[in-house]
């Protein structure tokens, strides 16, 4: 089922009636297509959540619509959507089994939904296999693990066979090796049901690494839909590219000049056709190729050894922000007594931005 959002918008009233309304979700205007996973990804407050709950009609747009396929469900009561969520405190009946919970939607079913125990229990220990707790399904959720917990609720999300799923931060509150774990899981649930599922995330890696299409998002406002691969390789604006990547991308403070891009008075690369002006030059840290004749000089701090790669730490007067980090092969020998380090930069891992919209300049090295 595809879902299309048009002209989505959701102002919240200031509790000072003085200050101007929330706008929790400004405009959003695309289609997620059909058995696709997306992640709508970004900072605490930037309307993740709220898109979310508007998609499942727990809150009510204040203007725009929404259809699942061709039917506007703008209107239509949550109950009624075929949506199933998954919320990041997994939000289990604590007093019943793990069948219990998995069954508790469809005891709820009418007219000829309406199924018999054994029809329920038969679909309930159907969903409960897709997930992996069939083995678990007489206990209490106190009497499981975190990650077990989030497949039960999962499991209760995905037995009415949801047209929509819509997972909130489902992975904040277990351990970094379940969080690993259960991220594959979802991406596998997900590509063997084929349901269009919807994960809210405040973490690039996590949605780097499973959904199909991210939406990234600051303050309401959407910044660029995208292949992962393509978000990272091709950021529209100087926010994505320092919300995608670790270690975050190095962002200098740089300037065009008659055609050439300078960061301090090192002319780092062509700019053909841009007109003068002031400009971030932000370099992915596997930019950095060390060479001795590269035009980019940098005051060595820490060389710290990582097994596969080498981290190189080193400062420059026109980095804004913290330390400079370029990550390099292993097998380079580098001279880690020296004061500084040259670079040559790889073309396709600099991207310049206009220092006062901070929006992407386009170079002819970027096609
Ligand atoms: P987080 O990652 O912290 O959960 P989020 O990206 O999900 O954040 P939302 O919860 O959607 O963000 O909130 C977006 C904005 O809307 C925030 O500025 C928030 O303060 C505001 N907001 C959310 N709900 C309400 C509400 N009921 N009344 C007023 N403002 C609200």
């Amino acid at each position: 089922m595809k879902v299309v959002l048009e002209e989505l918008t959701k102002k919240f009233p200031n509790r000072n009636k003085k200050e101007p309304d929330v706008i929790a979700v400004n405009n959003f205007n695309f289609e997620i297509p059909d058995g696709k996973l997306i992640g709508l990804l970004g900072p605490s407050g930037c309307g993740k959540s709220t898109a979310l709950k508007l998609i499942c009609g727990l809150e009510k747009a204040t203007s725009g619509k929404i259809f699942f396929g061709e039917s506007d469900v703008t209107n239509v009561p949550p109950e009624k959507r075929g949506v199933g969520l998954v919320f990041q405190n997994y939000a289990l009946y604590p007093h019943l089994t793990v069948k219990e919970n998995i069954m508790f939607p469809l005891e709820n079913l009418k007219g000829d939904k309406k199924l018999t125990k054994s029809q329920m229990e038969e679909k309930a220990l159907e969903t409960a296999k897709l997930v992996q707790i069939d083995d678990l399904m007489e206990r209490k959720p106190s009497e499981l693990s975190g990650g077990q917990q989030q497949r039960v609720a999962i499991a209760r999300a995905l037995v009415k066979m949801p047209q929509v799923l819509l997972l909130d931060e489902p992975l904040s509150n277990l351990d970094a090796r379940l969080r690993l774990q259960t991220r594959e899981e979802i991406k596998r649930i997900q590509k063997e049901t084929g349901i269009t599922t919807i994960f809210v995330t405040h973490d690039q890696e996590e949605a780097m690494s499973i959904t199909d299409l991210i939406v990234v998002m600051k303050k309401g406002f959407i910044q660029q839909i995208d292949k992962p691969q393509e978000v990272y390789d091709n950021p529209t604006n100087l926010f994505v590219a320092k919300f995608l990547g670790t270690p975050q991308i190095n962002v200098f403070l740089g300037e065009i000049k008659d055609e050439i891009i300078y960061i301090g008075n090192e002319p780092i690369m062509d700019a053909k056709g841009v007109k003068d002006q002031e400009v971030y030059v932000a370099v992915r840290p596997e930019g950095f190729i060390p060479d001795e004749k590269g035009s980019l000089t940098v005051k060595l701090e820490a060389v710290e050894v990582m097994g596969r790669d080498t981290t190189i730490i080193a400062t420059h007067e026109a980095l804004d922000g913290s330390n400079l980090r370029a990550i390099v092969s292993a097998d380079l020998d580098l001279d880690r007594n020296s004061d500084t380090v040259k670079f040559s930069l790889k073309p396709n891992k600099v991207f310049v931005f206009n220092k006062d919209t901070e929006m992407r300049i386009r170079l002819e090295s970027d096609n």
